[in-house]
């Protein structure tokens, strides 16, 4: 599945019922995800951390639906390499 239509997916399930929920209702769900991928890690348990992937990924698009965020156009932002350096791998210090 291409970014695109992720992101229509994930609107045509999602859309109607965030929209009610808003965006920062929206925003802390996508933030108690995060939690779980954190404790999915900490456990390094493998098939519980695609799964926990699989949620924030989808949350985090939703939101993007809500604030009319094309992901597909954002993610381009690395297409040449890294933002700051211009460079693939990454050579900035960190
Ligand atoms: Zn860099």
């Amino acid at each position: 599945m291409e970014i695109k239509e992720f992101q229509k997916l994930i609107k045509d399930i999602y859309f109607e019922k965030d929209s009610k929920r808003g965006v920062e209702g929206t925003f802390r769900w996508l933030v108690e995800e995060v939690g779980e991928l954190a404790r999915a890690i900490r456990k390094a348990d493998k098939s519980n951390l695609q799964e926990e992937f699989a949620d924030v990924a989808a949350w985090l698009f939703s939101l993007a639906n809500l604030l009319g965020v094309d992901m597909d156009e954002a993610i381009r932002k690395y297409e040449k390499g890294c933002p700051k350096c211009g460079n693939i791998p990454c050579t900035c210090d960190e």
